[in-house]
């Protein structure tokens, strides 16, 4: 069976070259020759061939140089990202924020087959360079965007470092961008796997469990916690397989295996509505499209390139 090369998100060896992000001089002069990424509301500027990057002296982006945000060197140029969620449409749809918002924006002075687009419906086509250049881009305008003001007195804080410090005017606290750990597992038992849905989510759509870390507590013991409080079953040895940022907003999925140690289910019905062992066989047909009540995975997300790779045997 076909099998992903690699987990979306999962790095395209961006050079971040993270020692000029204090460099003024540096940045002008990476500024004037360099491209940027413009982002709406989380969604990046898109052109058919994937992202929609356009050079720093068009007006749009170079009208708010004071918060463009350095990505890094890709393909020897310097990469940029701003945001322009101060930009208003004629039009705002009612699907902003919707898991999948179909709606595309088209800003008036950006190139004409640029559109704003949600980044789940394109991120499957990226290569892994754009991808982690997407991913990173939508991260960091998402921290900007909800951390204006210090957490320690309140007060407004600023951007230094290109984009990858806040500092606040009052108390001088350094803020930095945030990331949340979570715990995303392939529980296996014999030949089956466990899968789960959440309450709310379209009939059919199942996925591994997840569920963030909390303080204090190790990765080993997050996956343990989750299956036990969502399914009542019992994990023994956990192991760790994969990583995925995931940009919805902040959150790095740590993909790992663990072993069941009890079968039976009992669900919390305030986390899931169903949880049920797959099968091997059974699973084939679904990522093959072929079963009747459980839909897919969908393309770019950990769970479904955890589950072909137990089902292609290369798990070790
Ligand atoms: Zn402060």
């Amino acid at each position: 069976m076909q099998l992903a090369e690699q987990v979306t998100f999962g790095g395209g060896g961006l050079d971040r070259a993270a020692l000029r992000r204090g460099d003024a001089v540096w940045l002008d002069d990476a500024w004037g020759k360099g491209r940027v990424l413009p982002l709406w509301r989380g969604k990046p500027l898109c052109c058919e061939d994937g992202l929609g990057w356009v050079p720093c002296a068009n007006p749009v982006p170079a009208e708010r140089r004071a918060r463009a945000i350095f990505l890094g060197l890709a393909d020897g140029a310097p990469h940029f990202a701003v945001d322009i969620s101060d930009w208003r449409p004629d039009e705002i749809p009612d699907t902003l924020g919707l898991f999948l918002d179909p709606s595309e924006q088209r800003h008036p002075d950006l190139p004409e087959d640029h559109l704003f687009r949600e980044l789940r419906r394109v991120m499957p086509g990226l290569d892994p360079l754009q991808a982690e250049l997407a991913a990173t881009a939508k991260g960091i305008c998402e921290w900007h965007r909800t951390h204006r003001f210090c957490s320690r007195c309140g007060q407004p804080s600023r951007m230094v470092d290109a984009g990858w410090r806040r500092v606040c005017e009052a108390c001088s606290t350094p803020h930095f961008p945030r990331t949340d750990p979570c715990v995303i597992m392939l529980i296996l038992q014999g030949n089956s796997v466990l899968l789960g849905r959440s309450p709310g989510w379209p009939e059919g759509m199942f996925s591994l469990l997840a569920g963030f870390i909390e303080p204090g507590e190790s990765v080993e013991a997050a996956v343990r916690r989750e299956v036990a409080e969502e399914t009542g079953i019992r994990v023994g040895r956990v192991g760790y397989l994969a990583s995925q940022p995931w940009p919805f907003p902040a959150s790095l999925m740590l993909g790992c295996r663990g072993e069941a140690l009890s079968r039976e289910i009992t669900v919390d019905p305030a986390e899931i509505a169903e949880a049920r062992w797959v099968p091997r066989e059974e699973m084939l047909a679904v990522i093959a499209g072929e079963s009747a009540d459980i839909r897919p995975p969908r393309p770019g997300a950990i769970a479904g390139y955890l589950i072909r790779r137990w089902l292609a045997d290369r798990l070790d």
